[in-house]
């Protein structure tokens, strides 16, 4: 299929990345994250996919998340993770989605709004959503369990640095969240205990408990910002387009805004139609390569809003128009991850494919056939 720019998104793959983490925490339930849009694979697609993978719970960022996903059919167990303002609340609520609180007051205007299932967050070191005070965290959930309406459904928190190898912060976060949340437990028996991302539920058992948030793992991309397959991950996003133009460039001709190519030797440029306006970055650095007939070739010049261009060499590296185009995947034996993508960016895997942009089409298949529509 020749089109400028289209992420095709294995559903196939989140199924099996998501059984995967099943089998990495086999005494815990898994919450996929599908949040930002599915960390930019499409959310339904990815919800429908994890669910069948095996997860029990779904968790995103807003309210408008939770019922983008309930418009879409989506059933079962539904996580908001993030801040909810007065008028997000009532949204969340009705979907039907599980809301996180630190505060009484929080409670209080769930109850106001009929009720709902409250998770009880304790800030343990992340230093962003939750409180920091373990006794405030266990007024809460006393009165999310008290309320009228209202139920405590978990006892939660959020690791800063799981992701990072031998860090002592996260022995400490888990000590934090262990000594809050397994005394409270006695108190509210029906309350889940989850505190795990992927690295920590990739990294270490004891931060599994009752329920793990996977989110960048089910896409199958490595939390740690190295070689997925290396932790039995597969990704699932390709982004592809085509050659559309090859042309001869003379020594001292150039190619791109500000000319920052100019070429010392005659060679041949390709230029792939996709750019910033696609959600591939700019970045302080334009360096990548592109697969073309299986083959590496370096972007050169500025990426602009609609276009890239490619070094061929002085022979065109035999591309012709209307070639496939690997911007991220595989073609022959060669492959293109995001994590080496976010490497020459200066940033991590999940802003890669968050930044894809709504005018890329997503295609969702299942290794390589259409899926069936539901
Ligand atoms: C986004 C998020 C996750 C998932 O994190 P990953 O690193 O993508 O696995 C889990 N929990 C919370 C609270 C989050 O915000």
């Amino acid at each position: 299929m020749t089109v400028r720019a289209l992420a095709a998104v294995n559903v196939a793959a989140i199924e099996r990345n998501v059984a995967r983490l099943r089998s990495a925490a086999p005494g815990a339930a898994v919450c996929a994250v599908v949040k930002a849009d599915g960390y930019g694979h499409g959310a339904l697609a990815a919800a429908i996919a994890a669910q069948a993978g095996g997860a029990s719970w779904l968790a995103v960022a807003t309210a408008r998340e939770a019922a983008g996903l309930r418009a879409g059919g989506v059933g079962g167990r539904l996580l908001v993770l993030g801040a909810l303002s007065d008028e997000e609340l009532p949204v969340a609520l009705a979907a039907g989605a599980d809301v996180v609180a630190w505060r009484e007051s929080f409670v209080e205007r769930v109850a106001a709004l009929g009720g709902g299932r409250v998770h009880a967050k304790l800030d343990t070191g992340m230093g962003r959503l939750g409180t920091r005070d373990p006794d405030e965290a266990t007024r809460v959930a006393a009165a999310a369990a008290a309320a009228s309406g209202t139920m405590l459904a978990g006892l939660m928190t959020h690791f800063a640095t799981a992701d990072e190898r031998d860090d002592r912060f996260f022995d400490e976060q888990l000590a934090r969240f262990a000594a809050w949340a397994l005394p409270l437990r006695a108190d509210h028996p029906r309350a889940l205990l989850h505190a795990a991302n992927s690295a920590a539920t990739l990294r270490d058992a004891a931060a599994h408990f009752d329920l793990v948030r996977p989110g960048i793992a089910i896409y199958g991309m490595d939390p740690f910002g190295e070689d997925p397959a290396a932790r039995g991950l597969e990704p699932a996003l390709e982004l592809r387009s085509y050659v559309a133009e090859v042309k001869p460039c003379a020594a001292g001709e150039s190619t791109g805004y500000g000319r920052r190519f100019i070429a010392s030797a005659p060679t041949v440029i390709a230029t792939v139609p996709v750019g910033y306006g696609d959600g591939w970055r700019r970045g302080p650095t334009s360096a990548a390569e592109v697969l073309v007939g299986g083959r590496r070739f370096p972007l050169v010049g500025t990426v602009s809003m609609d276009n890239i261009t490619l070094d061929l060499g002085p022979d065109g590296g035999g591309v012709e128009i209307g070639d496939d185009a690997v911007l991220i995947g595989a073609q022959g034996e060669q492959r293109i991850l995001a994590e080496a993508i976010a490497d020459r960016l200066g940033t991590i895997n999940y802003e890669v494919t968050c930044a894809l942009a709504a005018r890329v089409p997503r295609l969702h298949h299942r290794d390589g056939a259409a899926p069936e529509s539901r």
